[in-house]
């Protein structure tokens, strides 16, 4: 055997696996190989002014490489099993919850000391929320900021790099399963390992797809969430905020009945671009430090669509959804709202004379030839709830760009210790499908680590 442990993916889920392993049994050889770059070396080469849009680069930067697609991201480590993944389904709510402070214990030690940890418990938002036929869900969220979070990742890697041995720009082709263990194959070689824990994330979910398919692990899927983002003056939601940060809302629409909810909240944030399998759709995130902070908060509103049968490609309805407003907008769609209940498209002129400047260099354009009719009158309708709690989310000038799209991984099946139907093989954080955030993902590969250091 080359090694004890491959852990397949730098990521939340691959970084936190290794550092539980290394802790709690440090004679493991462990590797970790990773398609991406490592950290320092991670650079999207938009710059916004000789590179405007996505040049669709070998291994996406922004979602590749130590720190997986968290590496940029706004660091908002959610504590709740309410959302952002079902590991509770598998390891029961307290054990979740408890990796999960275990996670912001050592994100704490390195480097995300003094970042603040907002709270819904005892928030009178509840009630008013609830007065207006909007339910917040509860969680306590640690922002850590897309500035902290980077120095939280580059501590996590200076202690791992003598542990552990990496192998970036190596993406993984093929795993094969062996008598005592496991052989996984790259371009420049093959490595055999006793354990192995598969960590790909969303990016790699094509990929994962095709290793379930080879090795005929069974995965179910059928949900995709459709939206757009939401840009408009920090002032508006500033009481939200200030005291919960992320506010995660649920509304039901009076039309269809359909669920939609406010998404990954960036106060004085920054909209920007997300490249899934060269796909361009919308994201954001915020920094901690105020220097580097905006006038407008955005968030995404979502419409989660589940298919019946015979359709199995909900995440295939996603992608062309998008590929559409790529088709129209070269990339991302902006839009003034008071544009879209116009029926007009946002043309350059009207985004311009707006008062909400976009931090997103998009085209202006008309989202309703993008986005099907009923997710569209579910966000309008949405917007128009939101109006009652945090007046102003209705003006003309807010700001929307589509599309905003969350492929969930297909489900892939594993036990209760995240194990597969092969002994030593585990399936962990967002490629699993069952984890869709940093604190799941991470809080799956402490498990795992603990299960595969007991066993060995
Ligand atoms: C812009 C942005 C902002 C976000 N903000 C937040 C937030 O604030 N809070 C939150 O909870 N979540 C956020 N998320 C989601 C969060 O980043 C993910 O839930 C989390 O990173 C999942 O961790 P993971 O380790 O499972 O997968 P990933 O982070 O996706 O890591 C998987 C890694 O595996 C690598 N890989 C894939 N295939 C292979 C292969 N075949 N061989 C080798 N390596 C491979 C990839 O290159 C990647 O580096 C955000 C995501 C984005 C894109």
């Amino acid at each position: 055997m080359d090694y004890n442990v491959i852990i397949i993916g730098a990521g939340p889920g691959g970084i936190f696996s290794a550092y539980e392993l290394t802790k709690i049994a440090p004679e493991l050889k462990i590797a970790v190989f990773e398609t991406g770059n490592e950290l320092k070396k991670r650079r999207c080469p938009i710059d916004g002014d000789k590179i405007k849009t996505c040049i669709n680069c070998k291994s996406c930067s922004i979602m590749s490489g130590f720190g997986g697609a968290g590496a940029f991201s706004d660091g908002k480590y959610n504590i709740t099993n309410d959302f952002g993944g079902t590991l509770f389904e598998y390891i029961g709510k307290r054990k979740a919850l408890e990796l999960m402070h275990y996670v912001d214990d050592i994100n704490l030690r390195h480097g995300g000391e003094g970042t603040k940890l907002y709270t819904t418990a005892g928030s009178k938002f509840k009630t008013q929320c609830m007065q207006n036929d909007l339910h917040l869900l509860d969680a306590s969220v640690r922002h850590l900021g897309t500035d902290i979070n980077y120095v939280v990742l580059e501590n996590l890697y200076n202690e791992l790099q003598d542990k552990v041995e990496f192998h970036f720009n190596t993406p993984v082709e093929h795993i094969e399963v062996l008598e005592n263990g496991y052989r996984i194959s790259c371009k420049n070689g093959a490595y055999d390992c006793e354990k192995c824990i598969v960590s790909v994330g969303r990016s790699g979910s094509k990929w994962m797809e095709q290793v379930c398919d080879e090795l005929q692990i069974p995965t179910k899927s059928n949900r995709v969430d459709i939206g757009v983002r939401v840009e408009l003056p920090a002032e508006i939601f500033a009481h939200l905020t200030d005291e919960l940060y992320e506010s995660k809302i649920v509304y039901r629409t009076k039309q269809y009945g359909d669920r939609v909810r406010t998404f990954c909240m960036n106060p004085k944030g920054a909209v920007v671009n997300e490249n899934t399998n060269g796909i361009i759709t919308v994201n954001g995130h915020s920094y901690e430090d105020p220097k580097k902070q905006t006038n407008n908060t955005n968030f995404a509103l979502l419409v989660a669509k589940h298919f019946s049968e015979p359709f199995k490609d909900s995440n295939g309805y996603g992608e062309s959804i998008a590929r559409l407003s790529n088709m129209l907008g070269g990339g991302v769609i902006v839009q003034r709202f008071g544009d879209l209940i116009r029926g007009r498209r946002s043309t350059p002129s009207r985004i311009e004379e707006s008062f909400t400047i976009p931090t997103l260099s998009a085209t202006p354009g008309d989202l309703s030839l993008v986005l099907p009719k009923r997710i569209l009158d579910g966000i309008v309708e949405m917007i128009y709830a939101l109006d009652k709690i945090a007046p102003g989310t209705a003006n003309d000038d807010t700001l929307l760009y589509g599309v905003e799209v969350k492929f969930y991984n297909m489900e892939v099946e594993v036990d209760e210790h995240l194990e597969s139907r092969y002994k030593g093989l585990y399936v962990i954080g967002d490629g699993s499908g069952i984890t869709h955030s940093l604190s799941h993902a991470s809080a799956s590969g402490v498990y795992v680590s603990r299960m595969i250091a007991e066993g060995l």
